[in-house]
């Protein structure tokens, strides 16, 4: 089974990069972080507080959730653009951080590369948890004023709010005990700030091709700026 883990903070890139290279390699892609924001989208629907675990377990318990070709339904419903609304944005790292919950999904994010023979899957504890065997493991990362700017121009929001917003949910992500953003041990780190989307893939393709001629062995700094983490 070929998977390729993808993690790092939001508005890294991770996405674009993360669907692109599942094309090349014509695998499946998965965006986790769509999991943890419709799982979000439903406790807030039934009323309940995201920090509170028996809200947040009995709103992945009492629905069907799936996730395919890039849409997230819940009981056939699409909420593929409901998950990315404001609210979610504000109440989804909350709500990922109950250990409960997150063990569940994990199982589910390695349900579904086996029922697709593998995949690229994106997310921020893929190569540290999900799948620390994973073929290749990459950590992208950008400055903060890079992100901010890249999603203010996805959700047209302003900088200043969009960039408070991306530290809050940094702190959040990286201080939570269960599987924090971090980078994982072996991955490549790949610092996207001053690259187009096309050359990250390009990148991660070609890293991919290295560890095809030579199995085992990654080589750190070959490639620009990639370094190997952890
Ligand atoms: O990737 P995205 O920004 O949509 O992720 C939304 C949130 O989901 C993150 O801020 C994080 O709290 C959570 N998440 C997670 N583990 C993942 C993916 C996302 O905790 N593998």
């Amino acid at each position: 089974m070929r998977v390729v883990a993808i993690d790092g903070p939001a508005g890294t890139g991770k996405s674009t990069v993360a669907r692109a290279v599942a094309e090349r390699l014509r695998l499946a892609h998965l965006d986790t972080g769509a999991m943890y924001r419709a799982v979000t989208w439903s406790v807030l629907d039934q009323g309940g507080a995201p920090e509170d675990e028996a809200a947040v377990l009995d709103a992945l318990g009492s629905a069907r959730f799936t996730f395919e070709d890039e849409r997230a339904l819940v009981d056939g419903r699409d909420i593929t653009a409901a998950i990315r609304s404001p609210a979610v944005t504000a109440a989804v790292s909350s709500v990922s951080s109950h250990p409960k919950l997150r063990a569940e999904l994990v199982a589910r994010q390695r349900a579904w590369a086996q029922a697709h023979g593998g995949g690229v899957l994106e997310g921020r504890d893929i190569g540290s948890v999900v799948f620390p065997d994973a073929e290749l493991k990459v950590f992208l990362t950008a400055s903060p004023e890079v992100r901010a700017a890249r999603r203010a121009a996805e959700s047209g929001g302003p900088v200043a709010e969009v960039a408070a917003d991306l530290a809050r949910r940094d702190r959040a992500d990286s201080s939570r005990a269960e599987s924090p953003l971090q980078e994982a041990e072996g991955a490549v780190v790949l610092d996207t700030s001053d690259l187009a989307s096309d050359e990250v893939v390009a990148r991660v393709v070609a890293l991919l091709d290295d560890l095809q001629g030579e199995p085992g062995e990654l080589r750190p700094g070959d490639r620009g700026r990639a370094r190997r983490g952890g």
